[in-house]
C-alpha cells in the first residue's frame, strides 16, 4: 500500500533529508520509526502525503505515485490519510466536536462546514470516532478546557473523523508524561488492531516502541538503517540507529538503564 523506492527528499535550500529509502507497508500494518531528532523521520511520514518534495525515486501510496503528483491527486490521496501531530494541533477556541467535524471537510461542501451546518450524518461519525478514543463525554466542551492527553485524543478522534485508510502520527506524545503516552500509544494499537488502518508512528522513545511497536524501522542521517521485527531489536541494533549508547532521556519512564 505504501512503497518507497530508492526515494530521495532534498528541501529547497538543498538539504538532503532522505536519501535512498526504499520499504514497503502492507494495509493494516503498525509500524514504529526511531531515530534521533533531524534523522528524517517527519520528513518521511510528510514524503506521504506529498508535503515535501521527493526529489528522486519514487512513493506509491496505493498505487498513485506521489512524486510529482498534481494538486488535485494529492488532495484525494491526502483525504484518506490522518494526521496526529506532536502538539495536537486543535483549535482552542471551539468545541471538541467542531475540531473533529474538521475531519471531515474534505467530504462535506465547503459552504455547509463554513456556515457550521454538518449533515447529521457526518455528527455521527464524529461522535463515533470520540466514543472510540473513550472521550465522548467532552463533546461540547472547548478544547482549551482539555488537558494534554485529553487533546491528543481529540487530535486522534478528527484524525479517525476522516475514515482514513492511513494515520500517521508524528512524535504524538512527546509531549505527553509517562502515563498520559501509554494511554495514547494503546488508543493507537487498538484502533490499529480494531480498524485494519495502517498506522506509521514517529517515536522518539525506544522503550514505548518496545511496548508497541511491530515492525520497527530505524532512520539515521536521512537514512533507513533497520527495517525489522522489534522482538529482534536489542540494545545494540538502537546503538546503530542513534549512533551513540542509549541515555535516560531516549525512555519515556526516564528509567535506569
Ligand atoms: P526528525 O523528524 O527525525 O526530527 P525531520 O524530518 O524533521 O527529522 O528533519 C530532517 C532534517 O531535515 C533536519 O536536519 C531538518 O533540519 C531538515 N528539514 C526539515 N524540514 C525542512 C525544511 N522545510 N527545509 C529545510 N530543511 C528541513
Amino acid at each position: 500500500m505504501i512503497e518507497f523506492e530508492n526515494a530521495d527528499v532534498t528541501y529547497p535550500g538543498g538539504f538532503r533529508a532522505l536519501h535512498n529509502v526504499s520499504l514497503t507497508i502492507e494495509q493494516g500494518e503498525l509500524v514504529v520509526i526511531v531515530g534521533l531528532s533531524g534523522a528524517g523521520k517527519s520528513t518521511l511520514l510528510r514524503a506521504i502525503n506529498g508535503f515535501v518534495p521527493i526529489t528522486a525515486g519514487s512513493v506509491r501510496v496505493n498505487g498513485t505515485e506521489v512524486r510529482g503528483a498534481r494538486e488535485s491527486t494529492l488532495r484525494e490521496l491526502r483525504s484518506g490519510v490522518g494526521m496526529i501531530f506532536q502538539t495536537f494541533n486543535l483549535v482552542h477556541r471551539t468545541s471538541v466536536l467542531n475540531n473533529v467535524l474538521m475531519g471531515r471537510l474534505a467530504k462535506v461542501p465547503r459552504w455547509r462546514s463554513m456556515l457550521g451546518v454538518w449533515p447529521a450524518a457526518d455528527k455521527e461519525i464524529a461522535i463515533q470516532s470520540l466514543e472510540r478514543v473513550e472521550i465522548v463525554e467532552k463533546t461540547y466542551i472547548r478544547a482549551s478546557n482539555l488537558s494534554g492527553g485529553q487533546q491528543q485524543r481529540v487530535g486522534i478522534a478528527r484524525a479517525l473523523a476522516q475514515q482514513p485508510q492511513i494515520l500517521l502520527a508524528d512524535e504524538p506524545v512527546a509531549s505527553l508524561d509517562p502515563v498520559t503516552s501509554h494511554t495514547v500509544m494503546r488508543d493507537l494499537r487498538r484502533i490499529n488492531r480494531d480498524l485494519g488502518i495502517t498506522t506509521i508512528i514517529n517515536l522518539h522513545f525506544l522503550d514505548l516502541a518496545r511496548s508497541y511497536g511491530k515492525r520497527l524501522i530505524g532512520l539515521r542521517d536521512g537514512e533507513l538503517v533497520y527495517d525489522g521485527d522489534i522482538a529482534d531489536v536489542d540494545d545494540e541494533t538502537f546503538r546503530g540507529i542513534y549512533g551513540r549508547a542509549l541515555t535516560p532521556d531516549d525512555l519515556k519512564e526516564g528509567a535506569e538503564l
